[in-house]
Formats: structure tokens, sequence, C-alpha cells
């Protein structure tokens, strides 16, 4: 049998009881390590983490925290190419895929490390200036952010293992608020590594960073009321999370970050030829292929002007036809696998439904795999669909298929595009391509209620812009209605989650001493 991973909670590195579930490489279908947290203490895990962990967090100021993220950075970097291996054989990713993950969580975590810095030696912060309460100044009101007394407990999709752990630890332990991360158990071993190497390097307080792998089973009721929980996931979790006792009863605050149907928009100008539209094109497929289409933010619907539909099919197809497939360790392949047989039967399934309401503009079927067995590895092309009554098909709008696969749709005019966008119900992104700096502005402004983001792409950004999908620490990351309504990252932004506001009333000579 394989190795069983440890958990690491109460301050104790701690393996299950039971046998656990496996984890697979996901192109060559061999065994790699387990996973169990089968008879764990979960209610005197989550109290050390609570207390100690806490405690000894809130003692220290933010620079101190932030000090500590950096040398957290130290030690991952050192590690970096264990985490490539285990992302290669876990998550059956290009290197330029594992990239995104492992390199994009320790930039994020270096990122909040430089801001931390900026906040100084206080462990709490004031949040804009003392307001006069009545005529005479002496009284008046100070709102306070001050980290809560509780663990932050994160449960993680399985296609961020790294990123998905540090862009929401590295907030909350700045905030001075201890962690559990509870992984997706598909990909759950390169979190537990990482997680490892930190605690086993003595950075943080004892109670400050815990991993459980393994079933959920028994987290949430381990949640006490002044905790908080960060899940991202599927919609049908999300919706068990937000009606667990724990949320609904004991008031536990919570951070969805859930699926999404993101768009991508030609606006009107764009025409085939014109630098926008090769801008989408190229974004497009790119945005398909990264991480064999399994990212939150990858865009699924594509709207183009009426006239441009044939051109784009052409121009997207053109450019899948040339992605390789396959084993990510031959040097050939720019992409690998899809996480597991389940993910694999769920997106052939997703694909199937879509089919039925849409044509298959280029078909990922035609893509043979390069070094890899078709009857093991969970390897599929990309493939693009198209609907050409963008308004009669409904599936589209509202159903993600998490793999290589997206939609083309025509649109009317502005207004047609921008209805059809929003039949999406809320998304994680959009972006938008054109060349004209007003109207894309305005066409931004249009989207920004219902995206968490808006990247918008004219030519002059072409070889500046950070991609449609991925999300940049100092950028809001979450998205309105079916998306979770989530908020994660922004900055500083990110540490409102792990404080509580209060307003301390009082004379100006007790604001003074808060530092007013
Ligand atoms: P999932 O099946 O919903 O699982 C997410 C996490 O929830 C896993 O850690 C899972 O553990 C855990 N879980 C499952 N049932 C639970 C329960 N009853 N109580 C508590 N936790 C439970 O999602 P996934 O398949 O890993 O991830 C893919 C989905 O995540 C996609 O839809 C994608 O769009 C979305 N996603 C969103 C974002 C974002 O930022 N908005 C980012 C990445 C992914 P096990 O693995 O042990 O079952």
């Amino acid at each position: 049998m394989t190795e069983l991973l440890s958990n690491f909670l109460a301050g104790q590195w701690q393996t299950g009881s039971g046998t656990g579930a496996a984890l697979f490489d996901p192109v060559l279908g061999t065994e790699l390590v387990r996973v169990d947290a089968t008879g764990l203490d979960l209610a005197a895990g989550f109290a050390f983490a609570r207390e100690q962990g806490g405690a000894a967090l809130r003692a220290l100021t933010y620079r101190e925290r932030a000090a500590m993220l950096a040398a957290a950075v130290k030690v991952l970097q050192a590690n970096r190419d264990a985490y490539y291996e285990i992302a290669t054989a876990n998550s059956g990713t290009v290197k330029n895929d594992s990239a995104v993950d492992i390199d994009g969580g320790i930039f994020t975590l270096g990122t909040y490390a430089k801001l931390g810095e900026t906040l100084g030696e206080r462990n709490y912060m004031l949040d804009g200036e003392a307001a006069r309460l009545g005529k005479d100044p002496l009284f008046q009101s100070q709102h306070v952010l001050v980290p809560t007394r509780g663990v932050a407990l994160f449960i993680n999709a399985f296609n961020f293992p790294s990123w998905g752990l540090w862009e929401k630890a590295a907030p909350a332990l700045l905030s001075g608020v201890p962690v559990i991360v509870k992984p997706a158990t598909a990909a759950a071993w390169l979190t537990q590594r990482m997680v490892k190497d930190v605690v086993d390097a003595g950075i943080f307080p004892p109670g400050a960073l815990s991993v459980v792998c393994g079933s959920s089973a028994g987290l949430m009721d381990a949640l006490q009321t002044f905790d908080v929980v960060s899940f991202t996931g599927s919609a049908e979790t999300a919706a068990v999370i937000r009606s667990h006792p724990a949320v609904a009863q004991r008031f536990v605050r919570v951070n969805i970050e859930a699926d999404s149907v993101n768009s991508a928009l030609l606006l009107p100008d764009a025409a085939p030829g014109s630098e926008a539209f090769d801008l989408l094109a190229k974004e497009v497929v790119r945005e398909m292929t990264v991480k064999s289409g399994q990212k939150c933010t990858a865009i699924r619907r594509i709207f183009v002007p009426e006239a441009s539909y044939d051109a784009a099919a052409q121009a997207i197809s053109a450019r899948l036809a040339k992605t390789t497939v396959g084993n990510p360790r031959n040097d050939a392949v720019r992409m690998g696998a899809l996480v597991n047989r389940a993910q694999l039967a769920s997106v052939r399934e997703g694909l199937a439904y879509l089919q039925q309401q849409a044509l298959t503009l280029h078909d990922g079927a035609t893509h043979t795999l390069v070094d890899a067995d078709p009857a093991i590895a969970c390897c599929i092309g990309p493939s693009l669909l198209g609907v050409r009554d963008a308004d009669g098909a409904d599936r589209v709008h509202d159903t993600e298929v998490f793999g290589p696969v997206a939609t083309l749709l025509p649109y009317r005019d502005t207004a047609h595009a921008l209805a059809l966008v929003r039949r999406g119900q809320g998304s994680l992104v959009a972006s938008v391509y054109g060349a004209d700096p007003s109207t894309l502005a305005a066409t931004a402004l249009q989207l920004a209620d219902s995206h968490g983001r808006v990247h918008v792409i004219s030519p002059d950004v072409a070889q500046l812009h950070t991609g449609h999908g991925n999300v940049m620490p100092q950028s809001l990351h979450g998205g309105p209605g079916r998306a979770g309504g989530g908020e994660e990252l922004g900055g500083l932004r990110a540490l409102g989650f792990y404080h509580r506001r209060s307003a301390v009333q009082a004379s100006t000579a007790v604001l003074a001493a808060l530092g007013s």
C-alpha cells in the first residue's frame, strides 16, 4: 500500500485510523499516496488552533506576521522542484500549468508579505477617520478592525492545491487568524507537502497552520460562532456549506467561491483581421487549454458580432488544432490531463449535454494523445462549440463544463451582447476586446455589477495584460450571483473577512490613545 499522508492538527502530525482514499496519477493511472482523517479529534484540534494559534498570532504586529509570510515564501521557493514533481504526478499538468498554481501561490504569499509591511507595528487597524457624533467635537466615533478570535477553515477545490491554499492563508495569517486547510481529496498531496515544509521550518507559532486531508466529515461541525469558513468548489457543495447549522444557526461567517460561466466579449468595432479580434482568439484558446480548462475563471462563453461568427470559429479552431494533448512529461505536450476519471466522465457528460443544443466547431476527439494511453489517461482534447441562436439555447448560459470546452455565440448589437452575458447570472470574470477606450470603459461599467472582475484587452496592453483567467492578488477575486457572492484578494481588502469592524464611541482623548 502507498504512503498514508499525515494530518497536522493540534500542533501534531497525526495519521487517520482508516485505510483512507487513494490519490492517483491521472496520466499513468498509478496510485501515489493515501489520505485519511478518520478518528482525528477535530474539536480538540480546532480548539488548539483557536486558543493557542490565535492568541499567539494576535500578539504579533502586522509587520511581524508579514515577516513570517516572507519566511514561508523562502521555504516554499527552496522546495519548488518537489512541488513540480507532485503536480506532474498528481494533477497531470504540464510545467506552465503547474507554475500557475505553484508559483502563483508563492507570488500571492509574497505580495501579502509586502503589503503587510505597510501596516506597521500594530495589531489592529483604524478604519477611516473619527467622526463627530454631535455638536460638541469631544465625543466621536472611530471605527476599528480587529482580528476575529476564531479559526479560518478553508475547504478548497482540487484544481489549485497550492494557489488555493496561499491566496486564502496569506490574508488570514497576516490578519492574525489561524488557518485549518482541508484540500480537495483528489489533489491533496501538494497542499499537504507545502504545509509540511512550512510547519517543519518552525515559522509560525503552534496552532497557526493546520492541514486535514481526507473526508470533510465533521469539519463544519467543529466551527464556532467567531470562526470563519472560506469555501471554494462546486455550487452543490456550496449549498451544503451555506445551509450547515454552523452557518445557519451558529453565525459562522462564510465566503463562497463557486463555479461560474465566464464570458469573453468581442466589441462590434473589432472586425476580423483587427488586433483586438486576434487578441480574443488567442486568449480564448489560452483559457480553454491552461490546466485543461480546469480553472474557475476560464472562458466558457465567447460572444462575437453576428458578422464575425464564422471568422471567429475559424480563428479559434485553427489555434486549438495545434494543441498537443497527453503526457505532461513529454516536452511536445502543451495540455496535460484532467485531475481524475470522475472529472473526465463529468467533462464528457457536460460536453454531450451542451452538444444537444450546440454544433461542434472544433472536436476535441480529433486530438491523438501523445505518449498516453487513452484507456488510462484522463486526457481530453479541447472542443469549441457554437450556437447560432444565442437566445434560444439555455444550457450554455448556465452549465459550467469544468474542462477544455467553450461555446461561441453571435450577438446582434451591444445591448443584446450584454443581455446574453448577464444570463450567466453573475460570474467571476468577463473579458472585453476592442480598441476604443470610451466604448471599452462604458462596457466595463455595464458588466461590473455582475462580475467580480472585468478584464479589458485593447491593443496597447496586448503584451502587458495579465490574462483573463489569471487571478492577481492586487485585484478582487470572486463574483456575485451564481459565482458564490464571495470576495477574496484585492490587496488589503482581503483582510476584511478576517477582521471584525467595531465603532468605538469615546472622547477624543480615548480615541487618540487608539491612534486615531
Ligand atoms: P467540490 O466537489 O464542491 O469540492 C470542493 C471541496 O469541498 C473539496 O475539498 C471537497 O472535499 C469538499 N466537500 C465535498 N463535500 C463536502 C461537504 N458535504 N461538506 C464540506 N466539504 C465538502 O468541488 P471540486 O470538484 O473540488 O472543484 C471544482 C469546482 O470548483 C468547479 O465547479 C470550479 O468552478 C469551482 N472552483 C471555483 C473557484 C473560485 O475561486 N470561484 C476556484 C476553483 C474551483 P473532497 O474532495 O474530499 O470531496
